[in-house]
């Protein structure tokens, strides 16, 4: 059991806490501030506890110089100072002697935000490496490092894991939610269980929905995901983002001879094509010419996909059924996700498309749990290790 914030001594302590705020940002304005609105509980407490409070985040990737402008935290720093109705400080550096003493002069109660951990990746991938050095230097600005960046827990990062090597620490009230509910709702959940994969990189799935397999009565596939699937099958997905991998080829043949009666795939689809923008047209599987490209699922698929949610008690969704974020090929998500709430199941959904859709779409109150994960949340339910947490105190 890992230390939580409630046991640990944390009257009038320096805090360096890690926040992830890698919120969806467009043009400067954040197109969802839930990722922010969930840190909030963790540092209302720091702040009820007397603490000085620094945070940390990262956001987006940063390879380029450019990267920087594009990916700096003050979109989030004014967002966050409007969320917690006070004055908060914004720090442009993300490692400077000049730091120490802003961190001294700080009072009790007070914020300081740094800029984005990433900004360290450019001196050499040391934030992502998780650097000992620059983890030594973040840990030595605080008495006790807090870990609430949930969605950031399934990596070793120098903010997260780096930090914990060094310092007392403990998680956050969003990390032990977050366990707590995956545990109680999915992993201790009632069976029979549906998981639902979508999305477009069945590379960095693979793994997971072996793990998955042994774990849930069906999987129901979708996505590029489910492309794979059926092309392994010979069926003709025309020009469908597919894996063209032979080594992940052969582990779905594998996957599919020894889960045939879990493996749920698409029996209708949407398609379009990259030569005509008017050309949407309704297909059976068995239709598909050469340059079709598979952009949503169809109804028949819908009602496939009910026979299985009808026979469990709990279903798990990360993915969508189509490139939900076109209008015009988001019919199959929404009818999808209607199906669900009529069903009598304990809903959970996580990853960043799947919780945007359920939220666009008008779905949230039918969710039993959203988590604020993606890849950290299905790293959780497969295995219930996180490494970015394997570093925090044990109580
Ligand atoms: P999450 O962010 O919830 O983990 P993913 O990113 O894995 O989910 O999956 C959602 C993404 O998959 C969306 O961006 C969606 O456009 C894409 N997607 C869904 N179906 C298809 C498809 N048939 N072809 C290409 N991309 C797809
Ligand atoms: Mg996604």
């Amino acid at each position: 059991m890992y230390k939580t914030l409630k046991n640990t001594d944390l009257k009038d302590k320096k805090v360096v806490l890690r926040c992830d705020f890698n919120v969806p940002i467009k043009d400067g304005i954040i197109l969802d501030d839930s990722k922010i609105r969930e840190s909030l509980e963790t540092i209302n407490y720091l702040i009820e506890q007397n603490c000085k409070i620094v945070i940390l985040s990262h956001f987006g990737k940063v390879k380029t110089k450019e990267d920087k402008v594009i990916n700096s935290l003050e979109p989030v720093y004014i967002r966050l100072k409007e969320l917690l109705k006070r004055d908060i400080y914004f720090s442009h550096e993300t490692r400077a002697v000049n730091l120490y003493l802003q961190v001294d002069a700080l009072l009790p109660k007070d914020i300081l935000l740094l800029e984005n951990t990433r900004f360290e990746d450019l001196n050499g991938n040391l934030e992502s490496g998780c650097d000992p050095q620059l983890s030594m230097y973040w840990a030595s600005l605080c008495d006790v490092f807090v870990m609430d960046a949930f969605a950031s827990a399934h990596r070793k990062h120098a903010s997260t894991y780096g930090i914990s090597k060094y310092v007392p620490s403990c998680i956050g009230f969003l990390v032990e939610k977050e366990l707590n509910s995956l545990k109680k709702y999915i992993i201790e959940g009632a069976k029979p269980l549906t998981v639902v994969m979508g999305g477009a990189k069945i590379e960095d799935k693979i793994e997971l929905i072996e793990s998955f397999l042994n774990k849930c009565d069906y999987l129901l596939l979708t996505g590029g995901i489910a492309n794979t699937f059926l092309k392994v099958l010979n069926i003709n997905i025309g020009e469908s983002l597919a894996s063209k991998n032979p080594t992940i080829l052969e582990k779905v043949k594998e996957l599919l001879l020894n889960y045939r009666e879990k493996i749920m795939l698409p029996l209708d689809v949407i398609v379009a094509t990259t030569y005509d923008k008017s050309y949407i047209k309704y297909k059976h599987l068995n239709e598909l010419d050469s340059d079709d490209i598979i952009v949503d699922c169809g109804n028949k698929t819908i009602e496939k996909y009910k026979t299985a949610v009808l026979n469990s008690k709990t279903v798990f969704v990360n993915g969508t059924m189509g490139i939900y974020e076109d209008e015009r090929f988001s019919n199959g998500t929404k009818e999808f996700l209607r199906m669900l709430k009529e069903s009598e199941c304990t809903l959970v959904a996580g990853g960043g498309d799947s919780v945007s859709a359920i939220n666009i779409f008008g779905y949230a109150d039918s969710f039993t749990y959203l988590s604020s994960g993606g890849g950290a949340t299905l790293k959780f339910l497969t295995d219930e290790n996180l490494p970015g947490l394997s570093g925090i105190d044990e109580e």
